[in-house]
């Protein structure tokens, strides 16, 4: 019998597709992917090389568990310059992917029967994650029609003596918004005032567009600081998905408290990505700008032909590499004679008739949208696109 701790856990609905994708592959059924949040870049020549010289060089043992030095003091050295974060190597920790910093950082934090707000819509694993831990998610919905901005005055009714964290999202998976300045003081305000944590999930932090800024609470004052951690990563910024490596930044009690845990889980990430990473952080920045300009053309391009499709409703976004557009105009319409009545019946008819991949808005609690990741080459958004507007006309 397996433990209630996972009867209880919804599987990733986002990397889970991949194997069903994966199989129809093997039948020979082309299907563009539109689904998953991974780069389709190659990881910048650079980064690869000073992994195979760190092969190489027999840098293949276990490093310290928070993480070798030399990528610690890069890791501050980013923070400082990028996020205006003065973190010191003992309040670093390198982890596998941001997925186990997230992990290390709920797990450290959380008791059972402690409360952690989750803003909704919100990325596939957040709610698992808290329920991992024994706390309880409080879902906080945010209105679409205010571009899912951080509403201070709905997570202030949710706060209680339970509360122990929020785990923000800025840029966000899967609606974009990018909180600005004034709503992130106002919630570290209300963290110290209220004493709970702030768990601020920044990995698409380079993917911003317009005029907007990314920014960090954590840097907006030292009473803020104290309560939060700070989450990135590798994966997305450098297009380095399958390297397994993210980090963390906070106090270093909490840092501390994450290494002891991932002393016992993991006892570090993987040395060979970790001297790739030294190399991302303090090699040269070009590839990243290149691909983030590549994402503002697929952007722009996949806004308009999503508003140019009579049936869909889509908002603009301000980051990260997804557009969330409503399609619930959709539903009651029927695809060979079954009545499409909600996200996961969309994107399966998507897949089934357009051969295109993309992830039912419900999986990030978004129930009337689908979520379209466009890191994916143009010529694979126009192709999707140019079947997803014939696949529609299939519809009854
Ligand atoms: N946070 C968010 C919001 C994400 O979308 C993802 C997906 N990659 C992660 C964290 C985890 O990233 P990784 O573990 O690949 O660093
Ligand atoms: N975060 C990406 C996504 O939302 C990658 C898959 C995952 O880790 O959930 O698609």
């Amino acid at each position: 019998m397996l433990s209630n701790r996972i009867i209880n856990m919804k599987p990733s609905m986002t990397v889970n597709l991949t194997d069903k994708l994966e199989a129809l592959k093997r039948e020979g059924i082309d299907i563009i992917r539109l689904n998953i949040g991974e780069p389709d870049f190659q990881t910048p020549a650079n980064i690869s090389k000073a992994a195979k010289v760190a092969v190489d060089n027999d840098f293949t043992k276990y490093t310290q568990v928070a993480g070798c030095i030399e990528l610690r003091e890069a890791i501050c050295r980013k923070f400082e310059l990028d996020n205006n974060i003065k973190y010191h190597t003992d309040e670093i920790i390198v982890t596998t992917g941001a997925k186990q910093a997230l992990n290390n950082a709920l797990l450290t934090l959380c008791n059972k029967g402690d409360e952690v707000i989750v803003l909704t819509p919100c990325w596939v694993s957040y709610i698992e994650m808290v329920k991992l831990t024994g706390a309880k998610p409080v879902l906080v919905d945010l209105d679409g029609n205010e571009g899912f901005k951080l509403d201070i005055e709905i997570i202030e009714k949710v706060i209680c003596d339970k509360t122990k964290a929020i785990l923000i999202n800025t840029p966000n998976n899967p609606t974009g918004a990018v909180y600005n300045k004034k709503e992130l003081l106002n919630l570290g305000k209300l963290a110290i005032e209220h004493d709970f944590y702030i768990i601020s999930d920044e990995i698409y932090e380079k993917f911003i567009y317009g005029d907007n800024k990314h920014i960090s609470i954590a840097s907006l004052s030292e009473d803020i600081k104290k309560r939060v951690i700070t989450i990135s990563g590798f994966s997305k910024t450098y297009a380095m998905t399958g390297w397994r490596l993210g980090y963390a930044g906070g106090t270093k009690a909490i840092i501390k408290a994450m290494a002891n845990l991932q002393g016992h889980m993991t006892s570090g990430a993987n040395s060979i990505a970790q001297k790739a990473g030294v190399e991302a952080l303090l090699g040269s920045q070009d590839s990243v700008e290149k691909m983030i300009n590549e994402y503002k053309c697929r952007r722009k391009y996949l806004l308009d032909r999503l508003r140019n499709i009579n049936e869909i409703r889509c908002m603009d976004s301000k980051g990260a590499f997804y557009l969330m557009p409503d399609i619930s105009k959709i539903y009651g319409r029927k695809y060979r004679g079954k009545t499409l009545i909600n996200s996961i019946d969309i994107a399966d008819f998507l897949l089934e008739e357009a051969h295109v991949a993309i992830v039912p808005g419900i999986a990030f609690e978004a129930p009337n949208n689908i979520r379209i990741a466009y890191c994916n080459s143009l010529e694979n958004i126009k192709e999707g696109m140019n079947r997803i507007e014939k696949s529609l006309t299939k519809l009854d």
